[in-house]
């Protein structure tokens, strides 16, 4: 690519499992990749769009370009067994019974729903569950608008990947802001909205305006924020879509209405800041008044290196965003395939935030999103009684938590909260509500302790 050919298709067009020969034969892909993308995107979703393939994705270093191991399905994101079985089965159409049945049973045993979504965090109204909600921490409701649980492309990684396998009882969508408006009636402590998806930026800004306009009449909230990767995967929706203009005007009213709307911008590599249109993209969503802020996981074999996410947020303050969190992959979906050590994560995001100047470091992290709470893994720490991680929720089901210091013992392959095991000394509220347990048995028998189900 060359800075002249940056403004990219104006016209949105999405790929999917049915168009991989297309998109094989025109940018030369060998049929073992093929291959894969059919076989995997049989249980996890697949899409691209005109603009990841012609402006993001560098052709000349696949497989290993970040924005194709980003976008495309990959070798090993699966195990050996269960792309046999797929292969297998997909071979003949007789099959198909049980190819359904074997897609189902994989999919189960990815932890669709991590971090106790769906039996902890959805809300209920006299007994009955609202839909599309979510309600984790004390002042912040999610909210999952019905028509925006699709994205301008999905993220090989995606922690939400279940939403958009075409199967209804893993899917989070709200017809309607109706049982949002009842909650937040029920609940004037909730002062903070996170909409969010798959992406609400996919839907029209009529669709998405009914949305949002509701809730300019609650008093009681004063922040929305808007959770998108469009910014990244299809930044024409804020420059030359045809309601580009009307969505900035939006934003506009609610700014007006003395609301912090917040765009939580989806940025995982910082090619993705590179092109004209996602820099105007920025520059046009910031002047209406809006604050970006910017996060994105630590992903194995598309960002896990200090130099780029040291170049990332550089770009993102350049460009006037905030840059925010640093998050570690979730365990779900092909997590084996993405993950990174939280030992590791925590030296890279070290090495990235030694070079940021002081502007910058507004990013925390490493960061789990977990069962209680956001635990940020500050670092290692080295005593005579051996190495621990320092540990901290920034963010917890129970708000007395917040900011309390805790430490773990040390582990170099840990890469997700319940691989962790609680020191001796842990308070016991934290360690229940951390690990699950007391801190007895794990202080008895270090590197034996019982694993919880923290997901
Ligand atoms: S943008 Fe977010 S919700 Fe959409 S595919 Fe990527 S990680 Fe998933």
């Amino acid at each position: 690519m060359t800075p002249t050919d940056l403004r990219g298709p104006t016209r949105f067009r999405a790929f999917g499992p049915r168009h991989i020969d297309t998109i094989a034969d025109r940018h030369g892909l060998p049929d073992a990749v093929r291959e894969t993308v059919r076989r995997i995107s049989l249980v996890l979703p697949f899409r691209v769009n005109s603009y990841v393939l012609e402006q993001l994705i560098d052709w000349d270093r696949i497989p290993d370009d970040p924005m194709f191991q980003l976008t495309f399905p990959q070798p090993g994101m699966l195990t050996e067994e269960d792309e046999r079985r797929l292969a297998k089965l997909s071979a003949d159409p007789a099959d198909r019974p049980l190819l359904r049945e074997a897609v189902g049973e994989i999919r189960a045993g990815l932890n669709p729903h991590p971090s106790g979504q769906r039996q902890l965090n959805v809300p209920s109204r006299d007994g009955t569950e609202l839909p599309g909600l979510q309600h984790k921490y004390r002042e912040t409701v999610l909210y999952f608008p019905g028509q925006g649980q699709t994205c301008h492309a999905y993220c090989t990684y995606c922690f939400r990947w279940a939403q958009f396998v075409g199967d209804a009882d893993l899917r989070f969508a709200a017809p309607d802001p109706a049982g949002l408006l009842d909650h937040l009636a029920a609940h004037p402590e909730v002062h903070d909205v996170l909409v969010t998806g798959g992406d609400p930026m996919v839907m029209t800004t009529e669709r998405l305006r009914s949305h949002l306009e509701p809730l300019l009449e609650v008093e009681s909230v004063r922040t929305i924020r808007i959770g998108t990767k469009s910014v990244a995967y299809w930044p024409q929706r804020f420059v030359s879509d045809q309601d580009a203009d009307d969505v900035l005007r939006l934003f506009e009213r609610i700014v007006a209405s003395g609301r912090q709307l917040a765009v939580m911008a989806h940025y995982s590599h910082p090619r993705e800041l590179e092109t004209d249109v996602a820099r105007r993209a920025l520059a046009r969503i910031r002047a209406t008044g809006a604050v970006v802020y910017c996060q994105a996981p630590l992903i194995a074999h598309v960002n896990d290196d200090a130099r780029t996410w040291g170049e990332l947020w550089r770009a993102q303050l350049a460009a006037g965003a905030v840059p925010y969190y640093l998050f570690v992959e979730r365990d779900t979906g092909p997590h084996d395939y993405f993950k990174v050590p939280l030992a590791k994560a925590a030296d890279i995001f070290r090495a990235a935030y030694r070079t940021l100047p002081g502007l910058a470091r507004t990013v925390r992290g490493p960061v789990m999103s977990a069962t209680p709470g956001k635990v940020a893994v500050d670092g290692v720490e080295e005593s005579p009684r051996g190495r621990f991680f320092q540990l901290r929720l920034l963010q917890a089901r129970d708000p007395s938590l917040v900011g309390r210091p805790f430490r773990a013992r040390y582990s170099a392959t840990a890469a997700w909260l319940d691989e962790l095991e609680a020191c001796p000394e842990t308070p016991a509220d934290l360690a229940a509500a951390v690990f699950g347990q007391g801190t007895s048995r794990a202080a008895e028998t270090p590197g034996s302790a019982e694993r919880t189900t923290q997901r």
